[in-house]
């Protein structure tokens, strides 16, 4: 029994002559190139869409386009990776009729189209509408987090600093007193242990200048951290410890598990992106019915209440934030709001009347009381306080009680959230190789990250339409 032989690699073999029967009608780089032939690229903005009239002729910017789709698509997204390529990739030289293009321009080119590239992914977005691949009904936001061009020793947060500072100064005290004590110490041997005390001490005197401007830079800017490589990024948590990151929202739709919409941000939280998010998406599917589903991290009621102002139908689960739970005290759950009155009623059955209103980092809030907490048999079970409880209720409250209405009514919208929501970002995190970024600034990350939903959402539809019928699609 021997092993399955490959050809001999001097074996004269028939290859067919034209460069195209290499290329079967399913194979995906004959849709990248009949997508970018039908798009407008001068009205998506490539500034070279014209060829000129004089100079040395430059590559045509859908040639260069149809490499990074290719790219994206095949976990190909450095310009050094896509260079080597173009020589000896088969469905590349087909893709790209022989063109070698060096690194340099390879890298240009999506460094200098930032706009026009996040332009033809929602191109691409629009022909999955065609194509009848959304709902359009239900949404489900999210986000993650992807390194940043940035490591974490050149990410620098204030107490960090003061930190590091402090330990310098220990760190000099000490090699000051060990030069005080060889003063002193009568000896006719040379010193060289001085001299190299003095050394360190004049490298931590040089630490501590530049972690000193840091700091003073930093309080300037009334930033909390500050990023040396990439100064837009962030140091966030993540699962398993902390890196420096963007956090990547997206929208995605229930029907195909296909993305909407996108962004990148630097926020610490996604407690400000579910309105954005929700409208981007809207802006695309152009629904009269849209609602969107997302995690407790997008819990904010001015966002909740900007959906709604929308027409769209958000739902979010309440975070469990109270304090009152962790000291096992009566939480607001507790309290039952009654609308005609505009009262509470609590777990001794008291009546919680509308006592004042303040206006709480911009939102208008009431607060409820009763006199009857101070003869009260449960006061030590809900409150801490000498006086009475106190319960507030954002004005606008009764939109996130009819949310918590729909949540009980559909338990199940949770699952679905998160059965719709974690497929795209495990597909780019692992299969495409695209958890982090090459590029630096939210402007290039943003660009990368539309290639990244592209070459997502198009191997979505590939294997959902096929080819021919994509193509056949294209205007
Ligand atoms: S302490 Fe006041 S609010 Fe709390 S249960 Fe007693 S009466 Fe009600």
């Amino acid at each position: 029994m021997s092993y399955i032989e490959g050809v001999a690699r001097e074996q004269q073999v028939l290859l067919p002559e034209v460069l195209d029967e290499y290329v079967t009608a399913e194979n995906p780089v004959r849709f990248i190139d009949a997508f970018v032939a039908s798009l407008d690229l001068a009205a998506l903005g490539f500034p070279r869409a014209m060829a000129a009239a004089t100079g040395r002729p430059a590559y045509d910017p859908g040639d260069l386009l149809r490499l990074y789709i290719y790219g994206y698509l095949y976990r190909l997204r450095s310009s050094r990776k896509l260079e080597p390529e173009t020589h000896r990739n088969i469905e590349l030289l087909w893709l790209l009729r022989k063109l070698t293009p060096d690194f340099k321009t390879i890298a240009d080119f999506r460094r200098d189209n930032p706009q026009a590239l996040k332009a033809v992914c929602r191109e691409f977005t629009l022909l999955c509408k065609r194509l009848d691949l959304f709902a359009g009904e239900l949404e489900a936001i999210d986000g993650s987090k992807f390194r940043a061009v940035n490591s974490r020793s050149r990410n620098f947060t204030r107490a960090g600093l003061e930190r590091l500072l402090r330990g310098i100064e220990v760190r000099v005290a000490e090699y000051l007193s060990g030069l005080d004590t060889q003063d002193q110490a009568e000896t006719s041997t040379p010193t060289p242990s001085a001299a190299a005390l003095q050394q360190k001490i004049d490298a931590l005197r040089v630490r501590q200048g530049e972690y000193a401007a840091l700091l003073a830079q930093l309080e300037a800017s009334g930033e909390t951290q500050i990023s040396l490589t990439d100064p837009e990024s962030r140091s966030r948590k993540v699962r398993g410890g902390v890196d420096v990151c963007y956090n990547v929202q997206t929208a995605v739709d229930a029907k195909h598990k296909l993305i909407v919409a996108h962004d990148v941000t630097n926020a610490a939280t996604d407690r400000d992106c579910l309105s954005p998010m929700a409208n981007a998406a809207n802006d695309v599917l152009g629904s009269a019915h849209l609602q969107v589903i997302a995690d407790r991290g997008y819990y904010n009621g001015p966002e909740i209440t900007a959906c709604q102002d929308l027409g769209i139908t958000p739902t979010v689960p309440r975070p469990i934030t109270s304090a009152n739970a962790k000291h096992g005290l009566f939480t607001k759950d507790d309290f039952t709001y009654q609308a005609a009155p505009d009262t509470y009623r609590c777990p001794a059955g008291e009546t919680l009347t509308y006592r004042f209103s303040t206006v709480e980092q911009g939102r208008g809030m009431r607060y409820y009381g009763t006199s009857a907490c101070g003869r009260c048999g449960l006061k030590a079970r809900c409150t801490r306080n000498k006086g009475s409880r106190r319960i507030t209720r954002w004005v606008d409250e009764g939109v996130l009680d009819a949310m918590e209405q729909r949540l009980k009514e559909h338990p199940e919208l949770r699952t679905r959230r998160t059965a719709i929501v974690e497929h795209p970002f495990g597909t780019m995190k692992r299969w495409m190789d695209q958890g982090y970024f090459l590029m630096r600034g939210l402007v290039k990350t943003r660009t990368e990250f539309s290639l990244t939903v592209l070459a997502y959402n198009l191997k979505r539809v590939i294997n959902l339409v096929g080819v021919p019928r994509m193509i056949a699609a294209l205007p």
